[in-house]
């Protein structure tokens, strides 16, 4: 109660101490004498421009209403927008040569006379591949204007989700160390750069990429990598490289080759350039096909994740299909279309590697499991088993309560085995184990140490109590040998226990008593418990 009350006086006062919104502002950068950053064209530029679109006033002349130009598409050399005495030159990539009101296209707003027929003259340098057509968008300056921004948007966020997945992929590798990860971030790390060039992100706010005019080249030489690693990770991914483990190192040797040769691209000449990014779309294409067939083959044996590459891969295919068809609809948000179909390769096959990390720790924990397990009984081993002891010691030093252990050897085993065969030894094991893990409270407490010797721990129990239970199990371990009905088997053990003292140290110490007490009880004549510090019947 009395909280609330300082809470409710808390608040008011710290309302009273904030001082008042609204008279304080900041006033950031300075004040410039410098032009509006609009590049004009040089002779340099202007021999460039090879190709060149006029559009026509409507056919009564030009409404004197301004008009706004931009331009998609164009992802090598200049593009010059130019009306009367207006003229703006571009480069896609490079945001500072823009006119401040296009983000995503090169644009110009032109104010052509009321009754003007001087049309709007658009021209650019020779596109680098056939599949990429300049597209231009004319219109009035504020819907042009919001559609080039919302386009920059999608762009940007595109770039943002794989940036966003390659750490999350990156942590994955640090976690787990397993390469599937690690190349999973080298693909989105490339179709980072790749998006950034694609888009002319790489030109905001200022450039950040050292590309120059080579925009080109660096997006063949950018998709010329990414493609051996997609097809490497969709490899891994999509369970083909555990179907065909004969390739081995192969495919491995195969994507650092191919990306060794790609950095070839960086000394192409153009033309040469050209004819590279016309490959590489047919072998992007290829690669899709191929990506198909591999996950097919991995539904076939019904695994979950060759669903997730199938869906991964269906809105490249189908870009591809659209173009075999020559089909327009996409043209003009070529960029938006590439960079979505990116993103979500990336995000399902981000799903992808989530399965595959929830597999890796399951395989984990299986190992883990098998590794403390005896394979034979069921029961933890000597390595889980010292690990219980070890805790159960701590907590009885932390409350002071009793802990006591039975060491149990099987007597005469080699007998048993020698007499009735390997596998009756083992059957008696077995039965032995299930004896002694029904007489305890927790089935963790029931431990084999080894061939034909168990460790039983009795947490909570003291000296007399220890020593009924023990007997009892041993009287177990002779009905459970009798209820194999096995002719002349009679099957009884020697048991040693010892109960925790300040005077153990560590488990080592308590176990050594116990087994000790253990080899009293075989010299005294087997079948019995002796304990620890005492002396047994039938001893001495
Ligand atoms: P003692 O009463 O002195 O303990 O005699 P013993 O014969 O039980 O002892 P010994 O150590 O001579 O023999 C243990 C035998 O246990 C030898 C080994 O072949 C057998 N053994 C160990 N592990 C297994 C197993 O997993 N299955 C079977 N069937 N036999 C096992
Ligand atoms: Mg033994
Ligand atoms: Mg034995």
């Amino acid at each position: 109660m009395a909280g609330w009350l300082v809470l409710l006086c808390a608040l008011p006062c710290l309302a009273l101490a904030t001082p008042q919104v609204g008279r304080d502002y900041l006033v950031t950068g300075a004040p410039t004498s410098e032009q509006a950053p609009q590049r004009h064209c040089t002779p340099a530029m202007r021999a460039q421009l090879t190709e060149r679109v006029e559009i026509p006033a409507p056919p009564g002349g030009w409404s004197g209403a301004p008009q706004a130009v931009n331009v998609f598409n164009v992802f090598a050399g200049e593009v010059r927008v130019h009306h009367g005495d207006r003229e703006v030159c571009g480069r896609m990539h490079d945001a500072r040569t823009r006119d401040s009101r296009f983000r995503a296209g090169i644009g110009m707003v032109a104010v052509p006379p009321a009754g003007s027929r001087e049309p709007i003259q658009v021209a650019w340098s020779t596109p680098l591949k056939a599949g990429w057509i300049p597209t231009v968008r004319i219109g009035a300056p504020s819907p042009i204007q919001q559609f080039d921004t919302a386009r920059l948007l999608v762009r940007t966020a595109c770039v943002a989700i794989a940036i966003a997945l390659a750490f999350m992929a990156l942590m994955g590798f640090l976690s787990t160390r397993d390469r599937v990860f690690l190349g999973y971030t080298l693909l989105c790390t490339l179709t980072v750069l790749g998006q950034a060039v694609l888009s002319g992100l790489s030109g905001y706010p200022e450039p950040w990429l050292p590309i120059g005019d080579q925009e080109s080249r660096w997006l063949v030489v950018l998709s010329c990598l990414g493609l051996p690693v997609l097809l490497y990770v969709m490899w891994l991914l999509t369970g083909a490289a555990r179907a065909w483990r004969a390739a081995g190192r192969w495919p491995a040797r195969a994507t650092v080759a191919f990306c060794a040769t790609a950095l070839l691209a960086v000394w192409l000449p153009q033309r040469a350039l050209s004819r590279l990014a016309t490959g590489m779309d047919a072998g992007f294409a290829v690669g899709c096909v191929a990506i198909l067939v591999l996950s097919l083959a991995g539904l076939r044996r019904r695994r979950g994740d060759a669903l997730a590459a199938i869906a991964a891969v269906l809105p490249f295919l189908a870009m591809t299909l659209m173009d075999m068809a020559d089909n327009r609809t996409l043209i003009e948000y070529r960029v938006e279309a590439i960079q979505l179909a990116i993103t979500w390769f990336l995000t399902v096959s981000a799903y992808v590697l989530n399965l595959r990390l929830g597999q890796l720790r399951r395989q984990r924990d299986e190992m883990r499991a098998l590794a403390d397990t005896d394979e034979l009984t069921g029961l933890p081993n000597r390595r889980a088993g010292l690990k219980r002891l070890e805790q159960h010691m701590g907590a009885a030093r932390a409350d002071g309560g009793p802990l006591a252990v039975g060491f149990l050897d099987i007597d005469l085993f080699k007998r048993i085995n020698d007499v009735h065969g390997h596998a009756v030894g083992d059957r008696v094991l077995v039965a032995v184990a299930a004896t002694l893990t029904s007489a305890v409270r927790e089935p963790a407490d029931v431990i084999r140490m080894g061939g034909e010797e168990f460790l039983v721990l009795l947490p909570g129990i003291g000296g007399a109590t220890a020593r009924a239970r023990l007997d009892a199990m041993r009287t177990g371990v002779g009905a459970a040998g009798a209820a194999l009905g096995i002719e002349g088997l009679a099957v009884t053990a020697s048991i040693g226990l010892a109960s925790l003292t300040p005077e153990d140290a560590d488990a080592a110490s308590l176990l050594r008593r116990a087994d000790e007490a253990m080899y009293r009880a075989k010299r005294a004549g087997r079948d019995r418990v002796v304990e620890a510090g005492s002396t047994p019947d039938g001893e001495g």
